[in-house]
């Protein structure tokens, strides 16, 4: 094992708690140095501070920090940091030497550039941070040395496929994708449909945004620039695979048309096992995968028809610069909105199409300038959704 020391950023949510469970198996190896998460489950936080002991924990919301110093009092001693400015600053400055990313939205650039500025490696689960400033992400990378290792399932598994023929020619890469809750659902379904329907996923249990993301296929869109950026390809040799039953989590074609594939259980303490224990491998808690249940491995084609967002990121990716940070922005909005019932599912891809429709693209954006942009894409969509119909039945 080559990381011995850990900051995990989210700790809290869905990628945040596995990541604790894995650290659990590997607690003589790899200390936890730095605990972040956003303030919505102090009562959690505070446990995983006083069973960890970290150097340094931090807490985004600043009006919760008295309530976890009153949970840690006596239990735990270290540097508390607080709010926006605190989650750079434990990315940066807590002595670890991988930084485990898994923050959602925005929220993941600013930190993964503060790790990767102070020469840590970081393990990605926040896509979004690639999505908005994956030009900034990879020059960083070229100016320290340090490594970056995908937690997205997907992501692992082609980092995993690569490791046979790293310098290889490849041929395409084939992202897997489960196709969501409305796999089978008409457009005009999608429509009209609401949060309850959206949030139920039929393979992976996540963070409400990335489910919903997930059942409008940004989620894949977003992988799709996710993997452009971590492995250097262009868009035309990545390609979206619908297989809904999750099993294959990527695939890579060299250019002598041999596939590798990588395959597992659809349990997130895989990859994130992987990214914290590579290069070694090590035994898991998760049971082995049950090869009778899986008579039937189905593969189809992405519809973009009735999934316009993954067009849309495509479209992004290819225009780059400031494009997908914008899209990235609006999807945060329209998402948020969605959760919160005010606009259908239909709606998201809506407001998307009418905000982009009004963005010039800016090439070679800095970080200030996506800062700004990000702050308009949130603006558009605001309004954007203002005209979009509103769900049935509210
Ligand atoms: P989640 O909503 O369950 O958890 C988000 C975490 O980030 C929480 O701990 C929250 O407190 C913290 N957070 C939010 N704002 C913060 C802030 N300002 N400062 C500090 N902490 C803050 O989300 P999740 O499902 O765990 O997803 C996290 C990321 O991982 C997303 O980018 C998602 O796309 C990606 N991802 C998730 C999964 C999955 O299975 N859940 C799989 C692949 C990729
Ligand atoms: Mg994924």
């Amino acid at each position: 094992m080559r990381f011995r020391t850990l900051t995990l950023l989210g700790s809290t949510g869905s990628i945040g708690r596995q990541t604790i469970d894995v650290l659990r198996l590997f607690r003589r190896e790899i200390e936890l140095v730095g605990l972040s998460a956003g303030g919505s489950n102090i009562g959690l936080l505070a446990e995983q501070a006083i069973e960890f002991q970290p150097r340094m924990l931090h807490v985004g919301d600043p009006q919760r920090a008295s309530e976890l110093r009153a949970a840690l009092a006596g239990r735990w001693d270290g540097t508390l940091l607080v709010g926006d400015e605190g989650l750079v600053e434990i990315a940066g400055s807590a002595p670890a030497d991988l930084v485990l990313v898994a923050t959602v939205g925005w929220t993941g650039l600013e930190p993964a550039l503060a790790a990767i500025g102070a020469g840590r490696s970081i393990a990605l689960a926040n896509k979004e941070a690639l999505v908005c400033g994956g030009h900034l992400v990879t020059r960083a990378l070229a100016e320290t040395g340090s490594l970056i290792l995908p937690v997205d399932s997907e992501h692992n598994a082609i980092f995993q496929c690569l490791q046979a023929s790293p310098n290889a020619p490849l041929r395409r890469m084939i992202l897997t994708c489960s196709g969501g809750p409305y796999r089978q659902a008409t457009r005009e379904e999608i429509a009209v449909a609401g949060p309850e329907r959206t949030l139920r996923h039929p393979t992976w249990s996540m963070g409400s945004k990335i489910t919903v993301d997930s059942a409008t296929l940004m989620n894949k869109g977003f992988e799709v620039i996710e993997a452009h950026h971590l492995f250097a390809v262009p868009y035309e040799k990545i390609q979206v695979v619908i297989h809904p039953q999750s099993t294959i989590h990527s695939m890579v074609e060299f250019v002598d048309g041999s596939i590798l594939a990588q395959l597992g259980q659809t349990d997130m303490r895989l990859p994130i096992q992987y990214a914290l224990t590579w290069p070694s491998r090590r035994p898991t808690i998760t049971p082995p995968l049950d090869f009778r249940k899986l008579a039937n491995l189905t593969f189809d084609e992405p519809d973009m028809e009735r999934f316009p967002a993954l067009a849309m990121a495509y479209e992004a990716g290819r225009q780059g610069g400031s494009a997908p940070c914008v899209l990235n922005a609006a999807n945060e909005v329209a998402v948020r909105m969605h959760l919160e019932g005010r606009i259908p599912c239909g709606g998201i891809a809506e407001v998307l199409a009418a905000v982009m429709a009004r963005h010039d693209v800016s090439t070679h954006p800095e970080l200030d300038d996506l800062r700004q942009w990000d702050q308009w894409g949130r603006a558009m969509a605001t309004e954007a959704a203002a005209k979009c119909a509103v769900l049935p039945g509210r």
